[in-house]
């Protein structure tokens, strides 16, 4: 699970032609990066404004949130949000059901902002693979991460949603654009720092987006310009091409999965996976008897049971140790100091290559885009939202030295953005309300 910075850059050369493999147009149909067209074409410009609605849906949480955008100086983006459940059974059910529960959230959401008689703008972060060919139409690739609702895949999610509203009869909603939450996070981080042309997920799943010059996007009519480009490399190595550095516990992650097959770099990578990585790597030296003397409790060996957020708070400097005694001494293997100390360490090693990985396909794309401006030297800023890379106590500063240390020649500013995957559907959809307006005008 420790990669040379040489393997690094292998896989970072790998991931390029992967790259060019989704952009062009006889190679995009079997590409396994899918390089999905967005619609998005511009960054903001700051003369957005507008009251709109933003859902969110696909990553930790399912929220909902009303976005002001003003033109207030200090607090142009001014926001109120509600989190709602998303149980397995709404996710794993038919894809009527989710839809509905979505509906009804949104209702009930409007109902408590006394909005219900208003049709405001919407716009939806849908954090999975969508082919579009407008900004306000998304049929699902496939599923990834937790949900594999049925009906969906194949199918207009702005549709299915619109439908569902219709059913209940009691209020509109205008949905104007869908956009994947890199694309959100990145058209956040734009609003603060026009440079911003990079956006990535570290969190539930894995993803990125950037601005790619259009007359490199074959299946997008025109040249001039720039389009953003969902990447979708959680999907990196379904062809096989990763096979050389994927272990057995890879494997075994993969067949437990509810997508066995696909998104390989994703459960590499994210954060729904690490945990469990780092349970069957314990397992494994239990029984060799190399951790807890051999012992294996059936906690142990219960699916789930370690969990990202377990991993970040061991590898904490001061109390990560005591943090990792307390959590193995739930899961009944009577821990000893030198066992935590292992532990701690299996846990540095998980989450380092997971940040390594995204090093190498960040790498890429950086690499790639100052090709694309034929510039010695690149300056950009990568914008980045996700709950593994937030809450992970080394992990943003080991991704930062590692990208520095691929792409030398550049200077890149890397942005959190705060709530951005779904701040951005509210953004992009400002943009395009002002489009309309004023075409209307
Ligand atoms: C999805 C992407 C999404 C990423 C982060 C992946 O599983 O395929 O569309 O951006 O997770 O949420
Ligand atoms: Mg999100």
């Amino acid at each position: 699970m420790r990669f040379s910075d040489e393997t690094l850059k292998d896989i970072m050369n790998r991931f390029r032609r992967e790259m060019e493999n989704g952009l062009g147009h006889d190679t995009n149909p079997t590409a396994t990066v899918k390089m999905l067209p967005t619609f998005v074409r511009s960054i903001p410009d700051g003369s957005e404004k507008g009251d709109f609605i933003a859902l969110d849906l696909g990553g930790s949480n399912f929220r909902i949130l009303r976005v002001k955008v003003t033109h207030d100086k200090k607090q142009p983006v001014q926001m109120e949000s509600q989190v709602y459940e998303t149980p397995d059974d709404i996710t794993h059910g038919s894809g009527t059901q989710l839809f509905a529960h979505v509906a009804d959230c949104l209702g009930d959401f409007m109902e408590k902002q006394k909005i219900k008689d208003k049709k405001l703008p919407v716009g939806f972060t849908f954090s999975f693979p969508c082919a579009q060919t407008k900004l306000d139409e998304a049929v699902l690739v496939t599923w990834t991460k937790k949900f594999k609702a049925s009906g969906v895949e194949g199918m207009d999610v702005v549709k299915l949603l619109n439908r569902a509203i219709k059913k209940r009869g009691d209020y509109e909603a205008d949905i104007m654009a869908v956009v994947n939450d890199t694309v959100g996070t990145m058209m956040t981080c734009g609003f603060d720092d026009q440079r911003c042309e990079v956006g990535i997920i570290i969190g539930t799943g894995t993803n990125a987006c950037y601005m790619e010059e259009l007359r490199h996007i074959d299946l997008v009519e025109g040249d001039e310009g720039r389009m953003c480009i969902n990447t979708e490399w959680g999907a990196f190595g379904d062809d096989g091409s990763l096979e050389d550095i994927r272990t057995e516990f890879d494997r075994e992650i993969d067949r437990g999965s509810l997508n066995p097959g696909k998104q390989l770099f994703e459960k590499m990578a994210s954060g729904m996976y690490m945990g469990e990585l780092v349970r069957l790597i314990l397992v494994k030296m239990a029984k060799e008897g190399l951790l807890f003397e051999g012992r294996i409790t059936p906690e142990l060996l219960t699916k789930g049971k370690i969990e990202t957020k377990h991993v970040s708070a061991i590898e904490k400097t001061k109390e990560g140790l005591k943090k990792c005694m307390e959590i193995l001494t739930r899961l009944g293997v009577e821990p000893s100091d030198e066992d935590c100390l292992a532990v701690q360490h299996v846990c540095t090693i998980v989450s380092f290559r997971s940040a390594n990985l995204i090093s190498a396909t960040l790498g890429g794309i950086l690499s790639r885009l100052k090709e694309n401006k034929g510039v010695v030297r690149l300056r950009t800023t990568v914008g980045i939202d996700g709950s593994l890379y937030k809450m992970h106590p080394q992990y943003a500063r080991r991704l930062h030295k590692t990208v520095r240390r691929l792409v030398p020649d550049s200077d890149v500013r890397f942005l959190l953005s705060e709530s951005g995957s779904a701040k951005g559907a509210a953004m992009v959809t400002a943009v395009a309300y002002r489009l309309t307006e004023q075409a209307r005008q």
